[in-house]
């Protein structure tokens, strides 16, 4: 504790680097130093939080196959109505706390430039997003969890300026009784195992304050494991990496294998006493790349009871559209960089809606594919693992292409249509939208219930 209080005091008049994107590393220069009162506020939030938390503790041929036979236009219309209607819809991943924290960017802004606000996850009938924690691997290491707190701080500050709308969850009852209260449940997720800095016992304190899962690693190996895109250092999970899985099974903390090498992934499997989650992975047999899972994967993922969330990044859903960035990616990045020198020389901040303009632009000379793409990842997913073990992980605010049809989340109920068109059912699609999420959720509560005895 004393040693995070420090790390709260720590060097104000810092470099910052920013990651926005799930798989691009971006640098920024953050000119100005805070003043001591937030930070004495934010100092005691954390205090208080602390006290006041619980004692520690694919296409037609794959389509029929996985959902059964296709649904007429009107019925497919009506079951997906239904799903709509009853299902409770739930994200587990999206990168907005960045934009809260560095632009101060509101949910409710009726003009937001960003893949989730308020009105947009009103109009996509979503029931709960799981907020990312994320702090780049670049960070100063010494910082990483004073900048982890500032963004739990945002998403609280988010949710207590919109309680009308939102509410915290820190148990799947909780997203229940909040959906029932027709409110949006907000969770958080810590994504990359460096923001521990190497002390478990930054696990309890993330737990305390409402953190729900951590994913082990993000672009590079950290103390934890090895990451699907950086070469072999532990080979799989790391020593520590085993003890960070046990106490996050033993505080009802889910594991997080996105991001992770496939043998780190194995290794977690057989570990874990809990059912894992893979919070925004796709299908490597429908796109090769590393951060996606082979079927084998989705198959063990599966006997672990685990649920796996579909990412809906066009770079890992399709493997055109993934050959035609990365022939544009060094002419984007470089124009990104020449944008943001300019806007510093000029004295001006160089903010994520100006990067998103200019990516635009590239983006839209880039065979995007069609958001029926996240339905085929879908049905290969549920061909694979059953339709128990699938899930959606949008890593909306963290992508930069999403599909035609799927630009924001506003647009899921497009994607529930086009699930009902293929044959899923009220039930599967329930399931599929949040059902699979809750059941691990629960699970994973009763796995730390066990190794946790009353005190
Ligand atoms: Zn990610
Ligand atoms: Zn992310």
């Amino acid at each position: 504790m004393l040693r995070i209080i420090r790390t709260l005091y720590g060097d104000e008049r810092r470099r910052v680097l920013y990651y926005r994107h799930d798989n691009r590393p971006i640098d920024r220069l953050r000119g100005s130093c805070r003043a001591w009162g937030p930070l004495v506020r934010r100092m005691l939030f954390f205090l208080v939080a602390c006290a006041l938390a619980p004692p520690c503790a694919v296409r037609c041929e794959a389509r029929s196959q996985a959902a059964g036979s296709a649904h007429s236009e009107k019925s497919a219309e009506q079951i997906a109505q239904r799903a709509l209607e009853h299902a409770i819809i739930i994200d587990t991943h999206a990168d907005t706390p960045q934009m809260m924290l560095d632009e101060d960017y509101d949910l409710a802004d009726p003009q937001s430039p960003y893949m989730i606000s308020l009105p947009k996850m009103r109009a996509g009938h979503l029931g709960a997003e799981f907020f990312s924690i994320w702090v780049s691997v670049d960070w100063p290491k010494q910082d990483l969890i004073h900048r982890a707190l500032d963004l739990v701080d945002v998403v609280y500050e988010q949710v207590g300026r919109h309680s009308d709308a939102l509410g915290l969850a820190r148990t799947a009852g909780d997203i229940v009784q909040l959906h029932r209260q027709g409110k949006i449940a907000i969770l958080m997720g810590v994504e990359g195992g460096h923001q521990i800095e190497g002390d478990l016992h930054a696990l309890d304190i993330y737990y305390r304050l409402g953190v729900r899962y951590m994913t082990l690693t993000h672009t590079k190996d950290d103390e934890l494991g090895d990451s699907s895109t950086d070469s072999p250092r532990w080979n799989g999970l790391s020593d520590l990496g085993r003890r960070a899985v046990e106490r996050m099974n033993r505080l009802g903390m889910m594991v997080d294998i996105s991001h992770v090498a496939d043998k780190t992934f194995y290794d977690v499997l057989e570990v874990s006493q809990a059912p894992v989650i893979a919070s925004h992975s796709s299908c490597r047999s429908l796109c090769d790349v590393p951060r996606d899972m082979t079927d084998d994967m989705v198959r063990a993922l599966a006997k672990n009871g685990g649920v796996m969330d579909i990412n809906f990044y066009s770079g890992f859903l399709d493997p055109a559209y993934r050959d035609a960035h990365q022939k544009i990616e060094k002419e984007e990045n470089a124009e990104v960089e020449a944008a943001r020198r300019r806007y510093e020389q000029e004295g001006k901040r160089f903010g994520y809606a100006e990067e998103v303009t200019i990516e635009h632009k590239y983006e839209s000379q880039l065979p995007t594919p069609s958001y029926q793409r996240i339905a085929d990842h879908i049905d290969h997913a549920v061909q694979v693992a059953g339709v128990d073990h699938v899930g959606l992980g949008s890593d909306f605010d963290g992508i930069n292409s999403a599909p035609r049809g799927m630009e924001d989340v506003s647009k899921l109920p497009d994607l529930v249509r086009e699930l009902a068109r293929r044959g899923y059912s009220e039930e599967d699609l329930t399931k599929i939208l949040g059902g699979n999420v809750l059941r691990v959720m629960r699970q994973v509560e009763e796995v730390s219930h066990k190794m946790k005895p009353e005190p």
